[in-house]
């Protein structure tokens, strides 16, 4: 039965595997990419039951790469991804440079041939978008400036990987090797080049002399529509249309392409906010990713060739962030940033599989390079999360003179991103700062109330701290934040977002720490109200309800509406 139906047993399989073993990995308190990975292997070719399709399991994967650099364009100006570049370009190119000479080194060792090392080399040489992507999401580092400089280090990367993949079969040529016709002279290579790098221009001009008006002009239209679901359809349309698009038309990756819609959106605030609205299919499609990387791993590789598998990960884990460390530090950035991003860095992914793939193809790379970098990725991707959380723990020790003396930085502007803990104590916590969180704030500071916000959107972060409030930056139902808000010590809690499910996650939490606490929360329907209540929420003012009695009050004023009679009982 299976058989019949492989998409959907690759989907479904590799879904609730990755369920499950996700939500193990977050009871065992590491990160659930490790259970998504290890879900990967358990319905990969190389264990023993259900086998999943890896081919299209590896194309499910392209879908998430596409929308989260989809969802990552729509937060980037084009002047955010200029002001990042400086360093990216002659960052990435150096680390490249570094991984490939690595990587030629080992396979001197190895005693393959020359193009081996270098296909072995650059294929080492390149991160993962939805590895780097989901690590910076997660730390809310991607509005910041070392987030800026890792996004675009990504896509130089992403460039030059497009450059190596059309004169991968050129340089086939020129070893003799099995798949292209003739021997190639200089001149085709030069021609490949300047066409490669021709076309990746071309697609930017079209892109930002049609795509901007076109692209906008399309949803405008849609949503005067008034059908939400074909303005979510147009939404993933433009993402996948302009990403595949851009693969075919112009040879750029798929990530580049959606990339570009996605910040071509950005440029309108409405369009942006529903265009994020309408990605709900991204993660499931990064968990994907995770399971198709983790499908390819062949355990017997750590028996069959441990010392060559140590090598490759040293130039992952080592190599490739000793480097991009020092380069960033050349260009003047701090030794926090320099350290996030070599952490960022330290991984291989989807372009490393499709270049040794192309490698094997093309008779260049061995088929012991390819399982290298297979293992090298899912191993350096496992570790991924303990880098990060080294370099956290290192990076406040390091940036300290840097920092001015006070913890709470009220006016910061969001370049950095630390989670200050505020010092504030019997204080107002203000979840939301939206319609509803707005209107709380200012009142409470009429009232003199000491107020902190939490607030996910960065938008509407930076507008809580031009108005002089106190905020922090994330989700509200993250423990870490809810403790720099200092909620142990907080007399009022006003949860005003529209997410009764969330709302409830952060009234439980902050119940536990603080019995206390008078938490006050907004809920759209019955069902919400009584589960806020459960979760230990005092007060619920039901948004619908609050509405209702306004408009009533302004049809009829006070005196008359008190002579209304009583309404009659349900039923009689
Ligand atoms: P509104 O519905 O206009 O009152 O806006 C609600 C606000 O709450 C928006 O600005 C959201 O970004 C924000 N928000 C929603 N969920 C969370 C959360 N879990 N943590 C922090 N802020 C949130």
């Amino acid at each position: 039965m299976l058989h019949h139906h492989p998409l959907i047993a690759t989907v479904v399989g590799g879904l609730f595997l990755a369920f499950v073993l996700g939500s193990l990995a977050q009871r065992l308190r590491v990160s659930p990419l490790i259970g998504y990975l290890l879900a990967g292997v358990a319905v990969g070719p190389h264990t023993p039951g259900f086998v999943a399709d890896q081919t299209l399991a590896a194309e499910l994967a392209e879908i998430g790469v596409i929308l989260l650099m989809f969802g990552v364009g729509l937060h980037f100006s084009l002047k955010d991804l200029l002001s990042g570049w400086t360093v990216a370009i002659p960052g990435a190119i150096g680390q490249i440079a570094v991984a490939t000479l690595l990587g030629l080194g080992v396979a001197w060792l190895l005693g393959w041939s020359l193009p081996a090392g270098l296909v072995f080399g650059l294929a080492l040489s390149v991160a993962s978008t939805v590895v780097l992507l989901r690590a910076l999401q997660e730390r809310r580092l991607i509005q910041t400036e070392r987030g800026r400089i890792a996004v675009g280090w990504l896509i130089v990367e992403d460039l030059v990987m497009v450059l190596a993949l059309v004169l991968l079969p050129v340089l086939a040529g020129f070893a003799g090797g099995a798949a292209t016709e003739t021997v190639t002279s200089a001149d085709q290579v030069l021609t490949t080049i300047l066409l490669t790098v021709g076309k990746v221009i071309a697609f930017v001009v079209v892109m930002l002399i049609v795509g901007r008006r076109v692209i906008p002009w399309i949803l405008h239209y849609t949503a005067h529509t008034g059908s939400r679901e074909l303005f979510r359809l147009a939404v993933l349309a433009i993402a996948l249309g302009v990403a595949y698009g851009a693969a075919v038309l112009f040879g750029v990756s798929f990530a580049v392409g959606a990339f570009f819609a996605g910040m071509i959106l950005s440029e309108s605030e409405l369009s942006q906010r529903a265009a994020e609205e309408s990605l709900p299919l991204r993660d499931a499609f990064a968990v994907l990713f995770f399971v198709s990387v983790g499908m390819l791993f062949d355990p017997a590789i750590l028996l069959r060739d441990p010392w060559p598998l140590v090598a490759t990960l040293l130039i992952i884990l080592i190599g490739k962030s000793t480097a991009a460390f020092v380069i960033v530090r050349l260009f003047g950035r701090s030794t926090g940033t320099a350290l996030m991003i070599s952490a960022s860095l330290a991984q291989i992914g989807e372009f490393s599989f499709i270049l040794a793939g192309l490698g094997v193809s093309l008779k260049l790379l061995p088929e012991q390079g390819q399982n290298l970098i297979l293992a090298g990725a899912i191993l350096s991707i496992l570790v991924n999360p303990a880098f990060f959380y080294l370099v956290e723990r290192l990076r406040p020790s390091l940036d300290r003179p840097a920092q001015p003396a006070s913890p709470v930085q009220t006016t910061q502007p969001v370049t950095e991103e630390p989670l200050v803990p505020t010092a504030l104590t019997d204080h107002a916590v203000l979840v939301g700062y939206g319609r509803v969180g707005g209107v709380i704030g200012d009142d409470l500071r009429r009232r003199g109330m000491p107020l902190l916000v939490i607030e996910e959107r960065p938008e509407i972060f930076k507008q809580a701290q031009t108005n002089g409030i106190e905020a922090l930056s994330g989700n509200a139902a993250n423990a870490a934040l809810l403790e720099a808000a200092n909620i142990a010590k907080a007399r009022l809690l006003f949860v005003a977002i529209p997410d009764g499910f969330e709302a409830g996650q952060v009234v439980e939490q902050a119940k536990a720490v603080n019995r206390s606490l008078k938490v006050v929360a907004r809920a759209y329907s019955d069902a919400e109200a009584s589960h806020l209540r459960q979760m230990g929420a005092d007060s619920i003012v039901m948004g619908e309800r609050e509405i209702a009695l306004g408009m009533m009050a302004a049809a009829f004023p006070k005196s008359e509406a008190e002579q209304v009679p009583p309404p009659k009982a349900a039923g009689s």
